[in-house]
């Protein structure tokens, strides 16, 4: 079977290179802090006068949780 000359991996006809390490964590991480200011202008939006201002990092984490783990799931 060919090898890729890139990854050296086996070269199927749906071959694609796999990522590396390094890019994935930072596309974990753009993703998490995407979703969590996400989160955070959800927020803002349901509580212009900042009620509930202490949801500030719950809320933060939260999106941040349910963007990675969105993310996961259309790639998988
Ligand atoms: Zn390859």
């Amino acid at each position: 079977m060919a090898t890729c000359p890139r990854c050296k991996g086996p070269l199927t006809d749906d071959h694609r290179c796999p990522k590396r390490q390094g890019l994935v964590i930072i596309e974990i991480v753009a993703t998490a802090l995407g979703g969590g200011l996400a989160g955070l202008l959800l927020l803002a939006a349901f509580d212009p006068r900042g009620q509930i201002a202490d949801l500030d990092v719950i809320t933060f984490i939260g999106g941040a949780a349910v963007a990675v783990g969105v993310n996961r799931l259309i790639r998988s």
